[in-house]
C-alpha cells in the first residue's frame, strides 16, 4: 500500500450499501439508535435513491451529524452509457481503476437488469468474452447492490425530469461479468437486499443466478436462499464440456446434475424448475445427436432449456450455429417434452449480449484456456 492509498484507507467511511437489513440493525444498535432508525435509512436509500444523510428529513440532527462523520452511501459511478437500437442499455461502472458492466434490458412488461459479481472471471470458458479479460477480484456487496441502486436512481431521475420514460426494474439476473457462486457470501447478501421489503422489494421468482456449475456453491446456496437457478451446461457430455469449460474437470456433468437435482427438490421458486443454458457453437455442440444426448442427461430433472445463439467475441474462433441447425436442435428437445426456448439476442450492436461483457480488468490471473 503506498502513502496515497494508506491515507485513503485511514479516511474510509463505512459504506452502508455493504450491509443488509440485519447488519444495518446491528450497526444502528451499536450507535445507540432504535431499530426504526435503521429502517428509515433503508427506505431513504432503496425507495428514494438518496445517498445524502442531510436530505433524510425524518432523522434527528444529531444522528445526521454522527452518520456524516462515520458513514457514507456510495455506489459505483456510471462512466459510460451505450444505447442499443433494441432499447438495451449498457453501463460501464467504475470500480477502483477498473470498470465492470451492467445491462438494462426492457421487454414489454418486464425490465431485466443483468449484473456482475466479479471483476473479470477466473474460469476461462473458451467461448466467453469476460474470460478473456482474466480476473481481478470479487465485488463487495456495495459494488453488487450498487449496480442496481445506480440503475434504479437513473431511471428515477429520468422519470422525474420527464426526459425518457424508462421502466422500473422488475427482474434481476446474475449473468454479467463473473461467476456468482465464487462470491457467494456477498452475492447472497446483495440478493437479500434486492428481495427485502425495505430494499428493492423484488419477488424472489424474479431474481435468477446463473452459474457455470460450482457444485459446493450450489449446495451452499440451497441452504442460504431460495431463488431460481440457471446452469451453464453448454455440452451434452464431459468430452465436449472439458474442452469448452475448464471448470468441468473439477465438477463434471454428473456432479452438476446431481447438485441441481437436490437444489430443485428443495426449491420452491420457479416451481423447482432449473434453467439449463446451452450456447450453440457450430460443429462443436450443435448436432442433433448432441440434442438427444442432452435430453437423456436431463431425464428426471425438472428443467427448461434456454438455447443461446453464440454471440461473436473478437479473437475467439467459434461460429454461431445456423438457424437451420438451431431449429433442428430445438425440435429434438421438444420431442422429449422438455420446455425449450431460443434466447433472444439483445444489445449485440453495443456488445451487451451474453458473454460480451468485458469492462476493464486489471488482470491478476493470466489464464490460458483449459488451464484449470
Ligand atoms: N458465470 C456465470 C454467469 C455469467 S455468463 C455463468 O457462466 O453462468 C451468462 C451466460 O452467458 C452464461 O450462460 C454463459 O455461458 C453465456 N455466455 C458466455 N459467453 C457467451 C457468448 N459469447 N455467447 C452467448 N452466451 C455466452
Ligand atoms: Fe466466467 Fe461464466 Fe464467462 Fe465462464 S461463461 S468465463 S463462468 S463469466
Amino acid at each position: 500500500m503506498d502513502l496515497e492509498e494508506y491515507i485513503l484507507y485511514m479516511q474510509k467511511k463505512i459504506n452502508l450499501l455493504n450491509m443488509n437489513k440485519e447488519e444495518l440493525l446491528i450497526f444502528f444498535d451499536k450507535l445507540g439508535e432504535k431499530p426504526f432508525r435503521s429502517h428509515q435509512v433503508m427506505r431513504w436509500i432503496y425507495h428514494h435513491y438518496c445517498d445524502n444523510f442531510n436530505y433524510m428529513t425524518n432523522l434527528s440532527k444529531s444522528l445526521k451529524i454522527k452518520l456524516n462523520q462515520i458513514a457514507e452511501i456510495r455506489a459505483p459511478i456510471i462512466v459510460k452509457e451505450q444505447l442499443s437500437l433494441d432499447g438495451t442499455i449498457k453501463w460501464a461502472m467504475q470500480i477502483d481503476k477498473q470498470q465492470i458492466e451492467t445491462v438494462y434490458i426492457p421487454e414489454n412488461k418486464r425490465t431485466t437488469l443483468c449484473i456482475s459479481s466479479q471483476i473479470g472471471c477466473p474460469l476461462g470458458c473458451s467461448f466467453c468474452g469476460t474470460a478473456q479479460q482474466g480476473f481481478n477480484r470479487n465485488l463487495n456487496v456495495s459494488e453488487i447492490i450498487g449496480q442496481v441502486w445506480r440503475a434504479a436512481q437513473l431511471i428515477n431521475i429520468n422519470k422525474k425530469i420527464n426526459m425518457i420514460n424508462r421502466f422500473p426494474i422488475t427482474n434481476i439476473v446474475f449473468m454479467g461479468m463473473g461467476e456468482p457462486l465464487l462470491n457467494i457470501v456477498n452475492v447472497v447478501s446483495a440478493i437479500k437486499i434486492i428481495l427485502d421489503e425495505l430494499g428493492f422489494k423484488l419477488s424472489k421468482r424474479h431474481v435468477t443466478l446463473s452459474t457455470s456449475g460450482i457444485v459446493p456453491g450450489i449446495a451452499k446456496l440451497k441452504d442460504m436462499i431460495d431463488i431460481p437457478l440457471a446452469i451453464s451446461l453448454h455440452a451434452p457430455n464431459d468430452l465436449i464440456r472439458n474442452k469448452i469449460m475448464p471448470i468441468n474437470k473439477k465438477y463434471n456433468i454428473n456432479s452438476v446434475l446431481e447438485a441441481i437435482r437436490k437444489y430443485s427438490t428443495h426449491s420452491k421458486s420457479n416451481y423447482g424448475k432449473i434453467t439449463i443454458e446451452y450456447v450453440l457453437l457450430k460443429n462443436i455442440n450443435d448436432d442433433v445427436l448432441h440434442a438427444h444426448q442432452l435430453a437423456k442427461q436431463l431425464q428426471g430433472i425438472p428443467c427448461k432449456i434456454n438455447l443461446i445463439p453464440w454471440n461473436p467475441i473478437p479473437n475467439i474462433q467459434y461460429t454461431c450455429s445456423s438457424q437451420n441447425r438451431i431449429h433442428a436442435f430445438l425440435k429434438v428437445l421438444l420431442t422429449y417434452n422438455i420446455t425449450t426456448i431460443i434466447r433472444k439476442i439483445r444489445g449485440a450492436d453495443i456488445n451487451a449480449a451474453c458473454g460480451q461483457l468485458t469492462g476493464e480488468v486489471m488482470n491478476r490471473i493470466q489464464l490460458r484456456h483449459n488451464s484449470l
